[in-house]
């Protein structure tokens, strides 16, 4: 072998690229400096990790198990077979696609698979909590295809299912999509599943921020009342950062699987479908039970700590991983919110709220998700102590003391050292 083949195949990263070896080093503190409170991140077990960044992402092949377009893939077949057949075991379904690279991906997907461009679809709005995937106008969804928005009835912030009613009858959609991104309550599917029934319409759930807990029983199964579920793997789930989808249909699941692949995808990558195939036997273990229980204990606790502390609350709790808080009483605004978490050492993220004009910038609430910490391994009492160091923190965003800053830093410092990512061992 040659010193160059020898190089090509041996070398370690930060031998061959220093700049790129320092910034994952450098990602790796941040994360275990970092108190987490964006719903959207987690961490994977090092289970994951390992098969991640495994050989298996040499492997190319296309189509599906049984009728690759590249010839026969043993292993890949095993692999793809293994997490349909988990993640159909954990949601109780028929069938499962586990090759979309994204949630927004899968979400494409079904659009491809059930409409024309043009047709009409009906899905929660931005503000009210919804995706930007369901039909906003800046996504390819909401460009291609006519969408209309329910909305949430306001002062108690809930889904108004009358109004989804009305305009189900209104404009005929082919396609409503429940589920959402920043929306804090127990929906009501079987209700979705009528009003699509009466206008002979297909329901899609997307279950990206609660499919852990959807998993454990600890919020509302959209099975049997759904046509479709489509969701991430990572965020609450823990798992990699990838999407799926879930029938219960053979004649619709052939849809959606042309969909994805030739439709939308070519390749999957197979290294990540193994790592789902990780996180579905993960999730289908007793101690996932365990981690989304206090996944929804944390949250709840979260938000009765946070309201003791006069911060307002989007409906006064949560039945998700993640409570949103009214920036409003506050004289603060959702960018500004973030920043001052941010100078802490604590993530979280702006959200629009019902009242606030469709646009992000413009975001007064402020969404606090705690499937991260979780997963360090806080409870309860870790959740007390991160209300009070965030509400502190935002009600003096607009007026900060270097010296309280610093005892809130140090308190941040001291949460993230007691409860240590990866055993401490920060992964390559
Ligand atoms: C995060 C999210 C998605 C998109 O997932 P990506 O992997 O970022 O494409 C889709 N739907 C909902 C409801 C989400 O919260």
């Amino acid at each position: 072998m040659s010193p160059r083949q020898r190089n090509h195949f041996e070398s370690a990263l930060e031998f061959v690229d220093p700049e790129i070896a320092a910034l994952v080093a450098s990602e790796s503190l941040r994360q275990s400096q970092r108190l987490e409170l964006i719903a959207s991140e987690n961490y994977v077990s090092a289970a994951q990790l390992e098969v991640s960044g495994s050989i298996l992402g040499n492997t190319t092949v296309e189509g599906y198990p049984g009728a690759r377009f590249h010839g026969p893939s043993p292993n890949a077949d095993a692999i793809e077979q293994l997490a349909i057949a988990r993640a159909c075991a954990l949601f109780n379904a028929r069938f499962a696609n586990v090759q979309p690279h994204s949630g927004t991906q899968a979400n494409q997907a079904i659009f491809l698979a059930l409409l024309r461009p043009g047709d009409t679809v009906l899905a929660m709005k931005l503000s009210a909590g919804g995706h930007f995937s369901h039909g906003e106008a800046s996504n390819l969804s909401g460009q291609w295809f006519n969408a209309v928005h329910y909305g949430v009835r306001m002062p108690e912030g809930l889904i108004d299912y009358d109004d989804v009613e009305r305009q189900a009858f209104q404009f005929k959609p082919k396609l409503i999509i429940a589920g959402a991104t920043a929306y804090p309550r127990a929906i009501d599917f079987e209700r979705f599943a009528a009003i699509a029934r009466s206008v002979n319409a297909h329901l899609m759930v997307d279950i990206a921020h609660v499919a852990g807990l959807v998993a454990a029983g600890l919020f509302p199964h959209p099975f049997p009342h759904a046509d479709i579920i489509t969701s991430t793997t990572y965020k609450n789930f823990r798992g990699v950062r990838g999407g799926f989808i879930l029938s219960n249909d053979l004649a619709l699941a052939m849809r959606i699987d042309a969909a994805v692949c030739p439709g939308l995808q070519g390749t999957p990558l197979v290294q990540l479908m193994a790592a789902k195939a990780v996180s579905f036997h993960e999730a289908l273990q007793p101690g996932y039970l365990r981690y989304s229980a206090q996944v929804l204990a944390n949250a709840r606790a979260l938000g009765a700590a946070l309201t003791k502390q006069g911060i307002v609350l989007v409906t006064g709790g949560t039945d998700t991983p993640f409570v949103v808080a009214d920036l409003r009483p506050l004289a603060i605004d959702g960018a500004a919110a973030t920043r001052r978490l941010d100078t802490l050492g604590i993530g979280a993220n702006k959200i629009l709220l019902p009242s606030d004009p469709e646009d992000f910038s413009q975001s007064t609430g402020l969404r606090l998700g705690v499937s991260a910490i979780t997963t360090r391994g806080m409870g309860e009492a870790e959740c007390g102590e991160v209300a009070d160091i965030v509400a502190a923190a935002l009600r003096t965003a607009g007026d900060p003391d270097a010296q309280a800053n610093t005892v809130l830093t140090r308190r941040v410092a001291q949460l993230c050292a007691r409860f240590p990512l990866y055993g401490g061992h920060l992964p390559p």
